[in-house]
């Protein structure tokens, strides 16, 4: 079973996939770690962003995999757990240099598709419903308002304790928004079939019971 989901970033959907797949038993696939990890790999080596062609032999030079860490997922970067660091906002702002070239995109699908293989999966990201697993029987894309999202981000941001203002966190998330919305290859769209879902007056409980209730429907 493949549950893809997709939304802007603060749409609560890494938070309700978590939870979804540990209520399906299902393998949770965070693809934006992965994105995040390779950015965070292209930083550390000091090579330029812009210099597509080292930034693919790096990318066809890693080792992605998860590894579960009591109830959540944390990312492997060449077998080293880098799930603290890839959460950082100077890796959070350069992410889409490496997600803006197609190729590198080809190499991550590649990778999401042969993770996802005779497994049971809740995959999440930008492009999973669209082009990781357009065919998934299981396709939702969530939303919230963007000052909940902001909010969220806000509030996600602390408890790690980074502080970070109102307003740099909207520029921030919009632009995100901005760059995630109109890439060339893998741009965040709702896929045909997926159903949209506002989480802004939802509780995570609400919004995972929502989801249960539509994937068992279609079971059945
Ligand atoms: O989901 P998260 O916010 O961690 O993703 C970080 C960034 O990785 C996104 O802003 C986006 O640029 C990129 N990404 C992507 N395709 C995906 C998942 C994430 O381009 N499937």
């Amino acid at each position: 079973m493949i549950v893809a989901i997709d939304g802007p970033a603060g749409s609560g959907k890494s938070t309700i996939a978590k939870i979804l797949a540990e209520r399906l038993g299902a393998l949770y696939i965070d693809t934006g770690a992965m994105y995040r990890a390779l950015t965070y790999k292209v930083l550390a080596s000091g090579i330029d962003l812009q210099d597509k062609e080292k930034i693919y032999e790096i990318a066809r030079n890693t080792k992605l995999d998860f590894v579960k860490k009591g109830s959540t997922y944390h990312i492997l970067l060449d077998g080293k757990d880098v799930n603290e660091e890839i959460r950082k906002p100077e890796v959070s702002t350069k992410v889409f240099y490496v997600a803006d070239y197609p190729k590198i995109r080809g190499i991550m699908v590649f990778l999401q598709r042969k993770l996802s293989t005779n497994e049971s999966v809740v995959i999440e990201g930008r492009d999973t419903t669209t082009v990781v697993f357009p065919e998934a029987k299981h396709k939702f894309f969530l939303d919230a308002e963007f000052s909940e999202r902001v909010r969220r981000r806000q509030s996600d941001l602390l408890n790690k304790g980074i502080k970070i203002s109102w307003e740099e966190l909207s520029q921030s998330l919009a632009e995100r928004d901005r760059k995630d919305k109109t890439r060339p290859v893998g741009a965040l769209k709702q896929a045909p079939g997926a159903i949209y879902i506002d989480t802004t007056k939802l509780s995570i409980e609400e919004v995972v019971n929502k989801l249960l209730e539509i994937i068992n429907k279609k079971d059945v």
